[in-house]
């Protein structure tokens, strides 16, 4: 598959699939440490980007990103909306019309280094950059095996599961944060892999 309208289009089917089949884990997990809203949150987001997908994906590249995330901070809302929105527009700043592997990489640390000046957030604080974070030092170590960063991303939504947040709602429990997965971290490892399922096919 090249990396085309047709990729994009089938980026955008999986990660709003994914997050559809996923919205009620995602909100209970928001039950236990937030507002319970995010499986909610996530879902109108992606729904809305679906519904948007042929004029979205007809977009190259830095501009399909770009719209994606326009349409997360518009739909999402929430603390994730404008931070997954960042990550989204990040993503489509700074990369060339047709990207290559290493080119994406790239943009994903940079997309990061934004959702980071956005949240005024770092990693160890329970919260998606958990998850972004280590999945982006794979790629950059050069690790591409979609299976390899789907079990990366999970082991590290997991192990936000002993950390006390220090970030968003959840930081508002304190101690009582402890214990729970953060949700937000979930979702950065749902899309991830789905994600790296539909690129290793590409
Ligand atoms: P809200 O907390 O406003 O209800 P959501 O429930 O949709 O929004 O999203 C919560 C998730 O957002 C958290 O699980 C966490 O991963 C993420 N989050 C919240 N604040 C920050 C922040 N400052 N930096 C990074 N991620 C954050
Ligand atoms: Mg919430």
């Amino acid at each position: 598959m090249a990396l085309g309208a047709d990729l994009r289009a089938e980026l955008v089917r999986a990660v709003a699939a994914t997050i559809e089949r996923h919205a009620e884990e995602l909100t209970t997990l928001d039950q236990a440490i937030g507002d319970g809203d995010h499986g909610l949150n996530m879902k109108r987001g992606f729904e809305a980007v679906l519904a948007d997908v042929a004029n979205l994906s007809a977009k190259p590249w830095p501009d399909f990103l770009k719209g994606v995330g326009t349409m997360l901070v518009m739909k999402v809302g929430g603390a994730s909306g404008p931070l997954y929105g960042t990550l989204f527009m990040g993503l489509g700043k700074d990369l060339p019309a047709e990207p290559t592997f290493a080119d994406l990489v790239r943009a994903f640390r940079g997309a990061i280094t934004a959702v980071q000046a956005r949240g005024k957030s770092e990693r160890g604080q329970k919260t998606m950059l958990d998850v972004l974070i280590p999945v982006a030092e794979k790629l950059e170590a050069g690790v591409m095996e979609a299976g390899t960063i789907t079990l990366a991303a999970h082991a590290a939504a997991d192990a936000t599961i002993p950390g006390k947040a220090l970030r968003g709602r959840a930081s508002f429990l304190g101690d009582r944060s402890i214990g729970h997965m953060d949700p937000g971290a979930r979702s950065s490892a749902l899309m991830i892999e789905s994600v790296a399922k539909v690129l290793e096919k590409a």
